[in-house]
Formats: structure tokens, C-alpha cells, sequence
């Protein structure tokens, strides 16, 4: 998108680059370029670079630790990363979980848990879904009865990702059975994950990853000073986390940068060959990512901009979700396209993929192509499916 950037903008956009050639590890640069997977202590070491620089927590309010910076400053920061190959961060703690706590968390909350996040200390996880309780979320059963002292947590939630690794999980659970509407009587709650009683089982998606999980809560006692806000409210607040996750989930400048990266790799000749981008459909096809994703901008820019002013992202996180996802996907299947078979993730040694006539750009492409392809297959069913946001549209926008 063609900003006019003031010339303190252009100094902040040199100060991220800056801060990228020489605080951004090189063996985490290596992997990500490589395609490999990050662990935990490569996470945790980008997460920390940025906090040293205190660019983690760019969303929080300045007096927490956050950055006070302009939409178009986080424009720009978030362009830089993604055109710099760096991960994106974890959102669980940073993004999720701590606007709750500044939020609607009292001052003791907010003192213990709200440093740790800044700093990265302490890895957190999401625990709404449940198995049979996904779209109709509201139908949780997972159950915290008070017992006098503390809650007692019993059930099991599901696809919680990157929960093998969590020290805590931030829970809606049902303290009260016998009401009008079943959105109310849930509350938010957070969870130790060493708490005697909680296991945590993989399940492996159709790449092969081990993303998410299943947790499971057996008899699990937590004190009553891990409730967030009011009990019986946690649906309220549960609600304001996914308006946040689905801004996150767009990626606009992630795609952005690998549709770059899509279009060098079509312009190359393979084998003396006219360069795939020549081919009318396959260019045709980019044109139209391309104006998808200058839509898309527009619409994180103006998403910003309200955040900015104090207000929660409202059913404009939806558009966002719904489009975002749709032009990542678009993105992974024009690369397994452009890939050709090269893409498949296990060539048998007696298959040669020396076909002389072929004009596909697979070689140097590598096998993680369709990983991605098939892994992120994820994002239009996570942080509420795009279907559901379509109703939310369909309900809070169209008044329908
Ligand atoms: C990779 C991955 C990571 C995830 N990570 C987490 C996490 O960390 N924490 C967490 O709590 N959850 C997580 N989720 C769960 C996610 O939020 C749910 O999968 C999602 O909300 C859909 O719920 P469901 O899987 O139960 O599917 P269902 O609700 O059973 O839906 C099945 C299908 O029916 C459609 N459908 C359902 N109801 C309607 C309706 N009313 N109108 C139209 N269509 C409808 C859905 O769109 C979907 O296509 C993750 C999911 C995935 C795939």
C-alpha cells in the first residue's frame, strides 16, 4: 500500500530494520528461511529479543509496558517482520490472554501475571473448545464447582494448541448449571498446568505436526484468586478475546510477503522455459490476490485505527478473519500450483523428476509447500470457523 510516511515514520521504519539485522538470531532467521520448524527455546529467544527492545507487547497500554505507538507505526512494524521472514509471535499470552487481565483482572492479577507475560517467562494456552463444544461454544461442559475454599475443575478441552509447552491455560468454564441462557454461568479462569490432575495428550494433524493437543482436568483444585472479573462473566470476556484473535489471524502482511516471494519464484525460467507469471491464468489469478490483499490492508488499517481510539475491535474482526484466511489459503494452494508435483512431501527415489518439458518452478520450492498447504487448512476453522463469522456478519452488520 502506498502511505505517504512522514519523516518520522521513515526513521521509525530504519529503527525496525535496524533492530532486525541485529537482534534477530541468525540461526532462527536460517530456519525460518529454511522452512524448519521453530522449538520452544527458539520461540522464546525472538520473544525476548523483543522484549529487551520493548517491541513485545505493541498492543498493551503504555503504563503495562506497551508501545503507545500509531496504527501506521504498527503498520509498518508488523511489514518489516513479515518482509524479514521473522515468526510471528505466540499470541496466547501477549495478545490473548493479558488484555483480559489489564482489563477486567484485579491489581493482585495484574501484578503477578502481567510482568511474566512481558517478559516471556511464562508460556501460556487457550483452553475454550472442547470436544462437541466448538461453533456452539456456549454449550461447554467442562465444570468448576466451589467447594468452599477453591474450585474444583473437572472435563477436557481440545485442539489447544501449542499446549505441550504451556506453563498456564487461560479456561472458560461452567460454575453454574441452572440458568436462563447458557452463556451465562460461565467463567474465566486460569490455570497452573502443574496442577496435580491436568495431562495433556497430542493430536497429530494431516501434516504430521504436533500443534495441537487435548488437556485434560481430573478433580483439578484452583485457588479462587485465579478468577478473572466477576464469575459467572466469562462470557463477556471471552468474547472480547476472539475480536482480538481475529484481527491477529489475518496476516495481511505475512501474505503479502509470501506473495512476493510467489511471484520471484514464477518469474524465473525453469530449464529455459517461459517463466510460469507469463502464463495468462496463473497471473490472472495474482492480479486478483493482489487487489484482495490491498482490500484487506484498508481494512487492518481502519481495524488499527479504532483500536487505537480505546474501542474493542467489533464485528470488523469477522471481515477480517474470513478474508484473511481466504487469501492465505488462495496464497498456499497457487504455491502447491506453481510447485507442481515438487511439492509432494515424499518423492520416491525411483520416480525422476526430470520431465524436460515442464514449467513449473518446484525445484528449490521443497517439500514444506504442502505442509503448509496441508497445515494451514487450520486457519478458516480456528478462532471460530468462517462460516460462524458469517453469521456474526450476517447478524451484527446486516441486522439479519
Ligand atoms: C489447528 C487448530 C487450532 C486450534 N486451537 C485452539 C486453541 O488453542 N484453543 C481453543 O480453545 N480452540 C482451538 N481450536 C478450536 C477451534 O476454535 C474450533 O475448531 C472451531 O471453533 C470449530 O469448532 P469445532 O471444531 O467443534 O467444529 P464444529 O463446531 O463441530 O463445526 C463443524 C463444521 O460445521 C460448521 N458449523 C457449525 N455450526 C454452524 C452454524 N451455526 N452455521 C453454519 N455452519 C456451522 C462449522 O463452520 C464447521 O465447518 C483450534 C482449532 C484448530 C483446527
Amino acid at each position: 500500500m502506498n502511505i505517504d510516511l512522514i519523516p518520522e515514520e521513515l526513521e521509525f521504519r530504519d529503527e525496525v530494520r535496524g533492530f532486525l539485522a541485529d537482534d534477530y538470531p541468525e540461526d532462527i532467521r536460517r530456519k525460518r528461511d529454511q522452512g524448519v520448524a521453530l522449538t520452544r527455546d527458539d520461540t522464546v529467544r525472538w520473544h525476548k529479543a523483543l522484549y529487551k527492545r520493548g517491541w513485545f507487547a505493541v498492543e498493551w497500554p503504555v503504563e503495562y509496558g506497551g508501545t503507545g505507538w500509531t496504527p501506521v507505526q504498527k503498520y509498518l512494524f508488523a511489514n518489516e517482520l513479515a518482509e524479514a521472514n521473522a515468526p510471528l509471535v505466540v499470541p496466547f499470552g501477549v495478545k490473548m490472554v493479558a488484555p483480559i487481565i489489564y482489563t477486567f483482572g484485579n491489581d493482585a492479577q495484574k501484578s503477578r501475571f502481567l510482568p511474566d507475560i512481558l517478559a516471556s517467562n511464562v508460556w501460556w494456552c487457550q483452553g475454550y473448545s472442547e470436544p462437541g463444544s466448538g461453533s456452539d461454544l456456549a454449550s461447554l461442559k467442562t465444570k468448576a464447582d466451589f467447594d468452599g475454599s477453591d474450585y474444583i475443575v473437572n472435563g477436557t478441552k481440545t485442539w489447544t494448541t501449542l499446549g505441550q509447552h504451556a506453563d498456564w491455560i487461560f479456561c472458560l468454564v461452567r460454575t453454574k448449571s441452572d440458568v436462563a441462557r447458557r452463556q451465562e454461568g460461565i467463567s474465566f479462569l486460569l490455570i497452573d498446568m502443574k496442577t496435580p490432575g491436568v495431562t495433556v495428550n497430542p493430536i497429530i494433524t494431516i501434516e504430521g505436526g504436533h500443534e495441537v493437543n487435548e488437556v485434560h482436568f481430573d478433580n483439578v483444585r484452583v485457588p479462587t484468586e485465579n478468577l478473572v472479573g466477576e464469575e459467572g462473566k466469562g462470557w463477556t470476556y471471552g468474547k472480547v478475546l476472539l475480536q482480538h484473535e481475529r484481527v491477529n489471524i489475518a496476516g495481511v502482511a505475512v501474505s503479502q510477503y509470501r506473495l512476493n516471494k510467489l511471484k520471484t519464484r514464477a518469474a524465473e525460467s525453469v530449464r529455459g522455459a517461459d517463466p510460469l507469471i507469463n502464463n495468462q491464468s496463473f497471473a490472472r489469478k495474482i492480479a486478483a490476490l493482489e487487489i484482495d490483499l490491498r482490500a484487506l490492508e484498508y481494512t487492518e488499517l481502519r481495524t488499527l485505527a479504532s483500536i487505537a481510539t480505546g474501542q474493542a475491535p467489533g464485528p470488523e474482526s469477522s471481515f477480517l478473519k474470513i478474508r484473511g484466511t481466504e487469501v492465505q489459503q488462495a496464497i498456499d494452494a497457487m504455491t502447491m500450483e506453481a510447485a507442481g508435483y515438487y511439492a509432494l512431501p515424499y518423492v520416491p527415489a525411483q520416480y525422476t523428476l526430470d520431465f524436460p518439458d515442464i514449467d513449473r518452478i518446484g525445484e528449490g520450492i521443497e517439500t514444506r509447500t504442502s505442509l503448509q498447504y496441508f497445515n494451514n487448512r487450520k486457519a478458516s476453522i480456528y478462532g471460530g470457523s468462517n462460516e460462524i463469522q458469517k453469521n456474526i456478519i450476517a447478524k451484527h452488520v446486516l441486522g439479519l
